[in-house]
């Protein structure tokens, strides 16, 4: 049994190559190449791991403009898939994730009063932690017109179109909460989103991200090309892949103290990812899918779902004078009793809250 623990997470193997690019995180110039990717027919990059803060990255790393064209084609792609039904159970999820996220404020005894969340999506996490505090002021930054749009007409949050690398100096002390779920992997410069995030709290502010499990999420691209030799599809954009150790480690650099940091949904691992080598686990080989095919043409076969939040939260247990069942259900639903340390590197996903000092 030890001797099976022992190999899991499993160590990439790989050679060591002078990157193109140095790593975004600490500057160092080589790493180990865990395999070769196509992202779309947009551009081919290999996956390489930093030989000193273990961060694993594109390199070269993808353009702004190609993360553009890239993510559109995608959410069409994904969207094609799905049904208005299913979406709108997508929202009400997010809706109790950031009810048992304000939670856990609550217990915690912070109450925050103005809060930006980077990437919000369909804004319903936020929601959910509008429902625990009413009086909190909220605005969202993405760099997508459409989003924007839906969580200012949708919701009424304040809306702000960017970057999240470029620093906007008049947000500077702005929030006493930043949120960034299922983000900070897709951006192009970590270090600079980190920077901003600093910027734009208060002193003692806090930082809320969920990201995957780097280890586990490389493994499958790892495998398509130690296996096969063949380079991996990569549609999603996820550009960074963190270690536990290593992000934890970059994030007390830039003065950020974990109240809350760790790796939950175990399941994943048990099946293999991360150590197993199966073909069931490998990333597709790549195809090379035209993105303008998805981003210009299906693009017009899209329906429009639209939402009316009434509908979207009509749930029995979703009541302002029922929060105490609000609270049940929504940890029944998503309870993580199994919480394990980032630095194992197993597991699906890692949960942080981080505090500032400035
Ligand atoms: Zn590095």
């Amino acid at each position: 049994m030890e001797s099976i623990l022992k190999n899991i997470p499993s160590e990439f193997k790989g050679e060591i190559i002078y990157r193109e690019e140095a790593c975004r995180i600490c500057g160092h110039k080589s790493g180990k190449k865990i395999s070769v990717i196509d992202y779309w027919d947009l551009r081919t990059s290999n996956l390489v791991k930093c030989s000193n803060c273990n961060l694993a990255q594109l390199d070269p790393m993808i353009t702004h403009d190609e993360t553009a064209i890239g993510c559109l084609a995608y959410y069409v792609k994904a969207t094609l898939r799905n049904t208005k039904e299913k979406e709108a159970k997508n929202l009400l999820r997010n809706f109790r994730r950031g009810f048992l996220f304000g939670r856990s404020l609550e217990k915690q005894g912070i109450e925050p009063k103005k809060v930006l969340e980077m990437g919000p999506g369909s804004g319903y996490f936020l929601e959910g932690l509008k429902f625990v505090f009413p009086e909190i002021e909220i605005t969202v930054m993405d760099v997508n017109k459409e989003v924007l749009q839906f969580n200012s007409e949708h919701h009424g949050y304040k809306p702000i179109e960017n970057i999240l690398e470029k620093p906007l100096e008049h947000l500077e002390n702005q929030f006493d909460l930043v949120v960034a779920r299922d983000v900070i992997e897709h951006v192009v410069d970590i270090k600079k989103v980190v920077e901003n995030i600093q910027l734009y709290l208060s002193d003692q502010g806090l930082f809320h991200f969920t990201t995957p499990n780097g280890h586990e999420d490389l493994w499958k691209h790892y495998l398509t090309y130690n296996q096969k030799n063949k380079h991996s599809e990569l549609l999603l954009n996820h550009v960074n892949y963190f270690d536990g150790k290593g992000l934890l480690d970059f994030l007390k650099e830039q003065a950020f103290e974990p109240l809350k940091y760790y790796t939950y949904k175990l399941k994943t691992t048990r099946r293999g990812r991360g150590w197993k080598v199966s073909e069931k686990l490998m990333s597709p080989v790549s195809q090379k899918l035209s993105s303008s095919l998805y981003a210009n043409e299906k693009i017009k076969d899209l329906e429009n779902f639209s939402f009316i939040k009434s509908e979207v939260l009509k749930s029995w247990y979703i009541n302002k004078s029922r929060k105490m069942m609000t609270y049940i259900i929504s940890s029944y639903l998503h309870a993580n009793p199994i919480r394990v340390s980032p630095e194992l590197n197993v597991g699906h996903e890692i949960y942080g809250l981080f505090q500032v000092n400035k």
